[in-house]
């Protein structure tokens, strides 16, 4: 196991964007979509159209690129020199950036004329999906642009509810990372500030940076630590996020649990999330014995980075939950039921798994093209309404 690493946040933010009542207070909005520039010809040719369309640059060399995509825990696009692909290694590197973030669209860069087609075919299949001419801003800006809108639509909307400000993270921060290492969107919702655990003003400091380092969204409400109930009140500020958000996937406290907080925010996200198609519950430090998962998420590829999120809850250092070695435990334990696919792993409860239509798009389902046809009942006479 390599040692954590020291933190940093990863992130530029984009704006605070989601129509949020003022019981709920938006820290961070979603990270840039972030866009490698591998090798330094195309940095100035390409830099306005990534600009203008929000992304944030990252330009490394080859020789680095895997470091600092790993580093990064999501990229959205790549642009590879020719060049790379010249000899094998350009083709490993492709490969492993596929790997690494599968949703990522990798790209050539240059004039596809001017390209060897042996080159061409060989980084096709290891995963270059185009060939785009940087210095074509119109071509180079279809082709970001497209492929973040259709990434955008693959994507899956994650929200993660707990009661206090180190909740989320140390339940499934590992699975939070993976979803941002597959593209997916991420948010974190926590309704209390942690006054009974700790100095406000420090733990809200720490969530924005563990937040920062997920890639997630946060937003806070101030519910009384200790003394959140589940009424009313509760689920109608996660009814908001739930409306603004429109979460595909919610993770959040299970029932099974001996803090009264954390089973009431339990209690009312399940009133809060009725249309929402797949919601589980992740195990809390105080989770009771009758905690019982049945899915499982693989987190080995993010476990370090799990630690290091873990790490900036300063505040927190005491508690024992938050060693790396229980952390590291927890997971290792957990694989067992993946074993041997996977060395570390999350558990969750299963409160709700419904299947989602194939494919989602930007456009609203219209009467001229509805979800599916009316099957008539009753031997093809009219139901009565
Ligand atoms: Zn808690």
């Amino acid at each position: 196991m390599p040692a954590p690493r020291s933190p940093r946040a990863l992130n530029d933010s984009t704006a605070l964007d989601l129509a949020l009542p003022d019981t709920i207070q938006q820290r961070l909005g979603a990270p840039k979509p972030v866009v490698l520039v591998l090798g330094s010809t195309y940095e100035e040719a390409t830099a306005p159209t990534l600009d203008r369309l929000g992304c944030r640059r990252v330009t490394t060399t080859t020789a680095n690129a895997m470091d600092v995509a790993a580093s990064l825990g999501n990229f959205s696009f790549v642009f590879v020199e020719p060049e790379a692909m010249a000899d094998e290694e350009g083709i490993y590197l492709v490969r492993d950036l596929h790997a690494l973030s599968p949703n990522a669209t990798i790209v050539l860069t240059g004039a596809s004329s001017t390209l060897d087609s042996k080159v061409l075919v060989d980084a096709m299949r290891a995963g270059v999906s185009d060939v785009v001419d940087p210095t074509d801003a119109i071509a180079l800006s279809k082709a970001v642009d497209n492929s973040l809108v259709a990434a955008s639509a693959r994507a899956e909307r994650v929200l993660a509810i707990g009661a206090h400000p180190d909740d989320v993270e140390i339940g499934c921060a590992g699975t939070l990372l993976d979803h941002r290492r597959r593209g997916d969107s991420v948010s974190v919702l926590t309704m209390s500030h942690g006054q009974v655990g700790g100095d406000v003003g420090q733990r809200i400091q720490e969530s924005t940076a563990t937040a920062q380092t997920i890639g997630a969204r946060l937003m806070l409400a101030d519910l009384p630590d200790t003394r959140i109930d589940s009424g009313v009140d509760t689920i109608q500020m996660i009814e908001s996020v739930v409306q603004a958000f429109d979460p595909t996937i919610i993770y959040v406290h299970s029932k099974n649990d001996n803090h009264q907080d954390h089973r009431a925010v339990h209690t009312a996200a399940i009133s809060a999330s009725r249309r929402v198609p797949q919601i589980f519950a992740y195990q809390s430090p105080s989770a009771t014995n009758d905690f019982a998962p049945t899915k499982f998420v693989a987190i080995d590829e993010v476990v370090v980075r799990k630690v290091e999120v873990l790490s900036l809850f300063d505040s927190q250092r005491e508690r024992s939950y938050l060693e790396p070695e229980m952390v590291i435990a927890g997971a290792r334990y957990w694989a067992r039921n993946l074993a041997p696919r996977a060395r570390y792993a999350e558990p969750f409860e299963v409160i709700r798994s419904m299947s989602a239509p194939p494919t989602r798009t930007a456009r609203p389902v219209t009467a001229a093209a509805p979800l599916a046809p009316v099957v008539a009942i009753n031997d093809g006479q009219k139901v009565p309404t």
